[in-house]
């Protein structure tokens, strides 16, 4: 994606040179393999630093909450969409934003790839649809479609749906992807396994709230796990207070998630926390065909009435 990195940071650096923006929003290079991280970019002297590959994964729309500057931001699909829904909830202002849009080709999911190598990866590098990974002294060569997160494996919405610029051509939508095959495979469940497979998916989380934190979505000054005065929640580890936690977190980002993947990514014990999203974007989709932050003139569905909304759901 060397084609990418070359015109994100020529569209970066002539922003700040014309003084259009007060910083470019991107991602930099990490100190570990597969770990880019944001980066705040205010002179055009430093736009060099701004990279783009397949460890893009965090979203930035995460980091305009209430921000008051001219902000140059690039956006995937996914981040795009959650900064629609930033602008929906007055979050952010569209005249504020320069969007850079980038035409998304998917993340790899660091996971898969350290678990195929024992945690001893050295190096990560791509070369289209090509991943080398150097680990034990060796390079080995893997097919990147194999890699993918979850989410980017049935994302229907690679590129930016709001944007100033685009960095490269719209890529190809994936087609005919059944995205909903995982929460259809629970819901088939009866009571006693899905009990047991909650139970299974919660009990290693450790409530360090990084899922939360990564989420573009969870804004909120004081969010409801950390009120002391009412305390909603417990603050240990039984688990009937991270499943409170996790059920809440996941009702607070119905109609509004965009399945960016940003909260799983965040996870330092693996939890698969997108099942709950996802279950509800599944139904959002079906009772009120509303897919998240799609367009700034539609007002979500939990946030409006309409005398003809679906009930019949309702007992
Ligand atoms: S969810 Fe879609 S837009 Fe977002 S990173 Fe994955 S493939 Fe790209
Ligand atoms: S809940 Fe997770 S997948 Fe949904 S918008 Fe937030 S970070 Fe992205
Ligand atoms: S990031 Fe993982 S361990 Fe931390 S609170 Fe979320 S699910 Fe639990």
């Amino acid at each position: 994606m060397l084609e990418y990195n070359d015109k994100i940071r020529e569209i970066s650096a002539r922003l700040l040179k014309e003084c259009r923006v007060e910083m470019v929003i991107g991602f930099r290079k990490g100190s570990m393999p597969m770990m880019n991280e944001p980066c705040f970019i205010t002179k055009a002297d430093d736009a060099g630093q701004l990279v783009w590959d397949s460890n893009c994964g965090i979203n930035l729309a995460n980091y305009l909450t209430n921000r008051k500057e001219k902000i140059g931001i690039i956006a995937k699909g996914c981040d795009s969409r959650n900064i629609v829904t930033h602008i929906i909830e007055n979050k952010i202002s569209r005249d504020q934003l320069f969007i850079i849009g980038v035409p998304c080709q998917g993340m790899i999911d660091k996971r898969k790839i350290n678990a195929m190598f024992d945690g001893g990866v050295q190096k990560v590098t791509e070369d289209g649809e090509t991943i080398q990974v150097d680990a034990g002294g060796q390079t080995t060569a893997l097919a990147k479609a194999d890699l993918l997160q979850q989410n980017c494996a049935v994302c229907i919405h690679r590129n930016p749906v709001i944007f100033d610029e685009m960095v490269a051509e719209p890529v190809d939508e994936q087609q005919n992807v059944d995205r909903y095959e995982d929460v259809r495979r629970i819901e088939a469940m009866n009571p006693e396994e899905k009990w047991n497979y909650f139970d299974d998916l919660l009990a290693p989380c450790i409530r360090c709230y990084a899922c939360r934190n990564a989420c573009p979505l969870c804004y909120c000054p004081t969010c409801f796990v950390d009120e002391s005065k009412p305390q909603w929640v417990g603050k240990g580890q039984d688990p009937s207070d991270v499943r409170t936690f996790h059920f809440l977190r996941a009702f607070h980002c119905a109609g509004r998630c965009t399945d960016c993947g940003a909260c799983e990514r965040a996870c330092p014990v693996g939890i698969n926390m997108r099942v709950f999203t996802k279950k509800l974007e599944k139904e959002c989709f079906d009772q009120f065909g509303w897919e998240a932050g799609l367009s700034l003139d539609e007002r979500p569905p939990l946030d409006t009435y309409r005398p003809d909304d679906p009930d019949d759901f309702i007992r």
